[in-house]
């Protein structure tokens, strides 16, 4: 009755859902779906997703994946595992080439579990969880990146490559501590730790973090997971052959199995648990009582594995007790669950013991014992190897604190030197800026020294009445332009004249006057004359012209026009007016004189035939030969 009406209310949310999805609420539909398929059976969830018409429904490809991820969760749930990894498979294919969504790294994590539920090899199920890490590792989501790390951690479960899988842990721990993610992870990591440290033999370590893990679950009461964090701690401790803790873990098993409420099957393990721990610990009575009791708990679990180790326990505590006939019984009914496997072999060892022994065969059965104590070496020595690792696991973390330590010095080295760089730079700024200030103030010597002698040669060639050429620098440079014109093989001339009756000038108007007329007679004449053309003051008033590439006659011209604005244009004194005038000569070169003092000589010649002749004049000194 009850499965008829599940039917149809199933088949009426398929129609909801189906209507849902064509009315354009498609993403509403999806919650509605996820809802609805996990609230059933896992069988009936299937089912009622088959029902749903993904392919006309409007939902985005994100939303496609999730369905087929609830497909694969389902499917995965009741063991079909081939349909749940196609499932994964169809979802990661619809998203995989999109950003990078939750729905992609889920996929991936779920494959992998599907994977590791069908082959339990590391080689197929790790492929995905590594590509689900690179996704995570790229996506905003702290608590997605956590998991992943966790479940990558599983992929190091070999004593040789443990530390990177808890590298992956410790890794996923600081995330979690980093975003105040959910208690719930935290102990979910301690956990993977400790199951990690467990497979590869670390005992102690895996005490630690199982009961690290139980803490962090004491700390929100959840009463399931602390039970089985015990449960774990209880086997480290055992295989530790630490009997204390073992013992106070039996106990806070009890004291959960009292405060838990509802059916499970807590009371059961800890009644198997306490069997275990008081067989080991040779009192077989309280054994035989507890491992009975447990026995009377068997339909309180669904844990078969348990069920069948509690019959060899039992049968242990018999024989240990000295009741082998029901020993046997107990070895028989062990060994009636053919599904223990070979890893187990020690148990299946010390069963047929006890039955050879039954079977009246101590020879078998003291060799089946020969072989349990091999085992038991082995597992011995292993436990050394393993507390090997377990100090080089220590010395890595040491090695990983010194070399931060190290990497912290090579920072400040770094810093350091970073520093001295900067001095470096700071003084090489300064050599330069002082390299720059001295070039500068030798320049400026330099040009200042330049400047003076040049300053100190201009005087020492200039006149300082008139800044015409002095005397001497003017028979110096004149001398030169002769020279470079007789090289030319041009004509030169020269013209000496001298200030008419001077002597009256500063007679009649002071020798202030006088000064100011040679001073004005000087100016007129240079600027009379052309800027190449050597004007020089030979003596108190008297000059000397030298005309490059100029005939007698053109210097003649030149005098003469000289004479007649001299005389012409009067000298203006502030209130006195001079009226002067001048007498010249000129020389020419010719073959006879070729030198400038030659030159000077026959204008000077000229010059006196000037002033003998009645003054303001120009004379040619050929008309002197
Ligand atoms: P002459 O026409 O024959 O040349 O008659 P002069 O008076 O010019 O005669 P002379 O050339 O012999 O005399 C030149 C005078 O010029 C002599 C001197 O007192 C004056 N004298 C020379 N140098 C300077 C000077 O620098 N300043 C002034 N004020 N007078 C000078
Ligand atoms: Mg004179
Ligand atoms: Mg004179």
């Amino acid at each position: 009755m009850f499965f008829l009406l599940m039917k149809k209310w199933l088949t009426w949310l398929g129609c909801v859902l189906f209507v849902f999805s064509t009315n354009g609420f498609a993403s509403d539909a999806l919650t509605e779906l996820e809802r609805a398929a996990k609230a059933v059976s896992p069988a009936d969830g299937i089912e009622l997703l088959n029902k749903f018409d993904l392919k006309n429904s409007k939902l985005e490809a994100e939303q496609q994946a999730k369905v087929y991820y609830l497909y694969g969760q389902l499917y995965e749930k009741t063991r079909q595992l081939d349909q749940s990894i196609a499932s994964y498979d169809k979802g990661i294919e619809l998203v995989k080439y999109l950003p990078i969504t939750d729905v992609l790294i889920d996929s991936h994590l779920e494959r992998s579990f599907a994977l590791y539920l069908q082959s339990n090899d590391p080689a197929a199920y790790c492929v995905d969880r590594k590509q689900a890490l690179v996704y995570a590792r790229l996506h905003h989501n702290s608590e997605l990146l956590a998991k992943t790390l966790t479940q990558n951690a599983f992929c190091f479960n070999e004593p040789k490559s443990i530390h990177k899988g808890i590298a992956l842990l410790d890794e996923a721990m600081a995330i979690v501590d980093k975003n105040n993610l959910n208690v719930n992870r935290k102990a979910l990591i301690y956990n993977a730790t400790g199951s990690l440290y467990r497979q590869v033999g670390l005992h102690r370590r895996g005490y630690d973090s199982f009961e690290k893990a139980y803490q962090t679950w004491q700390s929100i009461n959840d009463i399931e997971d602390m039970f089985n964090m015990q449960y774990n701690m209880l086997s480290e401790a055992i295989s530790l052959g630490h009997w204390d803790k073992a013992s106070q873990s039996v106990e806070a098993q009890f004291s959960l199995a009292a405060m838990s409420t509802g059916d499970n099957d807590m009371l059961f393990f800890s009644h198997l648990n306490a069997g275990r721990v008081a067989l080991r610990t040779y009192d077989y009575d309280k054994a035989v009582l507890h491992l009975e009791k447990a026995v009377s708990l068997n339909h309180t679990t669904q844990e078969k594995y348990f069920i069948s180790s509690n019959y060899l326990y039992l049968g242990l505590a018999y024989m240990r007790s000295g009741e082998a006939e029901k020993a046997a019984d107990m070895a028989r009914t062990f060994k009636q669950d053919d599904s223990f496997a070979a890893n187990q072999k020690a148990m299946l060892l010390q069963a047929d013991a006890i039955i050879a022994l039954d079977e009246h065969d101590p020879v078998n059965a003291l060799n089946k014992l020969f072989q349990v104590i091999d085992i038991e070496r082995e597992i011995n020595q292993s436990v050394i190897d393993n507390e090997v690792i377990s100090l080089s696991l220590d010395h890595n973390s040491a090695l990983a604190e010194f070399e931060n330590e190290l990497l912290g010095n090579r920072l400040a080295i770094n810093e350091l030197s970073l520093a001295s760089v900067k001095d470096k730079e700071r003084i090489n700024e300064l050599k330069l800026s002082l390299f720059f200030i001295i070039v500068t103030v030798l320049f400026c010597i330099v040009l200042f020294l330049l400047i003076s002698r040049r300053t100190l040669k201009v005087r020492a060639q200039t006149d300082f009445l008139t800044g015409l050429a002095n005397r001497g620098h003017t028979f110096k440079k004149g001398q030169k332009i002769i020279e470079k014109t007789i090289k030319k093989q041009q004509p030169a001339s020269v013209i000496m004249f001298d200030i008419d009756d001077f002597k009256s000038i500063n007679d009649r108007y002071g020798h202030h006057i006088g000064d100011l007329a040679i001073k004005s007679v000087s100016k007129r004449t240079r600027r009379w004359l052309k800027k190449h053309d050597l004007v020089g003051r030979i003596g108190g008033e008297e000059f000397l012209i030298v005309l490059e590439n100029t005939s007698q006659t053109e210097a003649y011209d030149i005098a003469d026009r000289l004479r007649h604005n001299i005389e012409e244009q009067f000298f203006q004194f502030d209130d006195v007016t001079v009226e002067l005038t001048i007498s010249l000569g000129v020389a020419a070169l010719n073959e006879h004189t070729t030198t400038l003092i030659g030159l000077m000589k026959q204008a000077d010649d000229a010059l006196y035939r000037a002033k003998f002749s009645g003054k303001n004049k120009v004379y040619l000194a050929a008309e002197c030969a």
